[in-house]
């Protein structure tokens, strides 16, 4: 998981990258708007957002984001604990917030809430062989036909497509599928993804799924004819 922290207080950086990194967390550090502006937001599964950096308020970075259509979560982090500055940060398009001094466990848990929300209704679509995955409408299509799947079928081949070519580890895929509250039979992402290979497979999809067993599970293009 990628997490682009937008903060200025040293302290508060070398404190939150230490604790997200023992969580398996990647975090790229950006201490101003200015710095912010020059990561490519695209590519983080989430934003903590500092309101009080040196160059401006940081929630006049979120505006920005979604007009360009970005809509990686952003969790504000904030001094301010007037009702009214977090009902403008959620109006202007943060998802969450939090006030300093917070405990890293509610941090975390509001990560956590915040990535498995559901993306917004916004067309995204990954390719992979003749198979296409629109994300936002969660629809599966293979040449223009559509491909029925149950909705745990999709997020597997989802978890999968974004990662085409690699090996998505168990743990990725069970997180995915099932979120962490749920309860899981041990053998159920199995049985998922044993069905969506044998649909695939039957609608000569150009990919294939193959697994190691207690590994994870990867998603290949198979060689065009
Ligand atoms: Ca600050």
């Amino acid at each position: 998981m990628r997490i682009l922290l937008v903060e200025d207080e040293p302290e508060m950086v070398s404190a939150l990258r230490a604790a997200l990194k023992r969580h398996d967390m990647v975090v790229d550090h950006a201490g101003s708007l200015l710095e912010a502006e020059g990561f490519t937001a695209d590519s983080y599964d989430a934003i903590l957002l500092d309101r009080q950096l040196p160059d401006g308020d940081g929630l006049s970075l979120v505006p920005k984001l979604r007009s360009a259509g970005n809509t990686t979560p952003v969790l504000m982090l904030t001094a301010r604990g007037e009702t009214s500055d977090k009902v403008d940060g959620l109006d202007m398009g943060a998802d969450d917030y939090l006030t300093k001094p917070f405990a890293f466990e509610e941090l975390l848990a509001r990560l956590r809430a915040l990535l498995r929300r559901p993306a917004p209704m916004q067309s995204q679509f990954i390719r992979a062989g003749d198979l296409v995955l629109d994300v936002g409408h969660r629809e599966a299509s293979i040449r223009g036909e559509p491909l029925s799947l149950p909705r745990r079928e999709l997020l597997v081949l989802e978890a999968l497509m974004r990662r085409t070519g690699r090996m998505v580890q168990r743990e990725t895929l069970m997180e995915a599928v099932f979120g962490l509250d749920d309860e899981i039979q041990s053998n159920a992402l199995d049985t998922h993804v044993s069905r969506l290979r044998r649909k695939l497979a039957d609608a000569a999809s150009g990919v294939t799924i193959n697994g190691i067993r207690g590994v994870g599970y990867l998603l290949r293009e198979t060689a065009s004819a």
